[in-house]
């Protein structure tokens, strides 16, 4: 199987309630251990290039290393999809070097500049055969380039939402309802403390979801910055020399619930960041002597694998769906 669309994966993820994990890759071990992990689950997956990916392992070689992917996994499909496009020009570029999927993330600008943008893209693309995320609303937090003060951020209007997809044509529309991006979603003092002193992030608006979802009966919605970070591996970081306080994610349980309804798409990358971290900082304590990348490496990839998998049973729900 070659490279192909989102758009067969989110009309079969949207009728059996279950989402595509969309998934950050930098490098060869991140490639191989997301894509073992959906190729031995029979899942559908969608690798995602940033800017900053792009701008530290040159464009040709992540291109070339999800070309290598998907010849190892010729049975699941494999979508390459750029995250958070910011102009026209970096959409073409991506569109015109093989990417089956795009977004263009105007969401910091008017509503009519957004349209007016996201238009051009999507025609740009539909010519080609490739398909456009679009984004309204806007995400807190800290993801390579996209920088977004808490207080800068704002839901997404449902009264938009349908004005928007029909103007544009965009083939999926991520939304803001409380996600965030980075490991530092939410300040301390938005947060509840549980019983074992971990702290709770305030609850996704599934109110907005909801009424996005009626205003656009079938259509594909995506969450960015959903990222759980699980405590196991931040302790993991602090405990071997790293230094993490305060690093709090969107709790698991209620993307599996957003992953039911029109979320079609989730977006995961902090949570690898820190599971190679914790695995490549504990290696490097326990074997001080050592100095073979492919030593603390091969515990990494297999630390992306083990989340990825995870993600896929626990959280989307996509494994056998491929
Ligand atoms: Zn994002």
């Amino acid at each position: 199987m070659a490279l192909v669309t989102t758009t067969e994966m989110f009309a079969k993820a949207y009728n059996g309630g279950y989402a595509i994990g969309a998934f950050n890759v930098n490098n060869m071990e991140i490639v191989q251990g997301i894509t073992e992990a959906a190729g031995e689950l029979k899942s559908p997956v969608i690798l995602q290039v940033s800017k900053g990916a792009r701008e530290y392992a040159n464009p040709v070689y992540l291109r070339k290393l999800v070309e290598a992917a998907v010849e190892n996994y010729p049975d699941i499909p494999i979508a390459l999809h750029l995250d958070h496009g910011d102009s026209f020009e970096t959409c073409k570029a991506c569109i015109d070097g093989g990417f089956t999927s795009v977004m263009i993330d105007k969401s910091g600008e008017s509503f009519e500049k957004n349209i007016e943008i996201t238009r051009q893209v999507v025609e740009y693309a539909h010519e080609r055969g490739v398909v456009v995320e679009a984004e309204l609303g806007t995400l807190a937090g800290i993801e390579d380039e996209v920088k977004v003060a808490a207080d800068a951020a704002s839901y997404t209007r449902p009264e938009e939402v349908q004005e928007f997809v029909e103007r544009t044509g965009c083939d999926s529309l991520a939304i803001a309802i409380g996600t965030s991006h980075g490991a530092y979603k939410f300040k301390p003092e938005q947060c509840t403390v549980n019983e074992k002193g971990i702290l709770v992030p305030p609850p996704l608006r599934f109110d907005v979801l909801e009424e996005c979802m009626k205003r656009l009966p079938g259509f594909p919605i995506v969450l960015h910055g959903s990222s759980s970070v699980p405590q196991d591996f931040v302790k993991m970081v602090n405990q071997y020399g790293g230094s993490m306080p305060n690093a709090v994610g969107v709790p698991e349980e209620q993307l599996r619930k957003a992953s039911q309804l029109a979320v079609c798409k989730i977006n995961i990358d902090s949570d690898i960041r820190i599971a190679m971290t914790a695995v490549i900082r504990q290696y490097l304590a326990e074997n001080p002597s050592h100095f073979d990348p492919r030593q603390y490496l091969k515990p990494a990839r297999k630390a992306v694998k083990d989340m990825v998998a995870h993600k896929i049973v626990n959280v989307l729900g996509s494994d056998g769906k491929a």
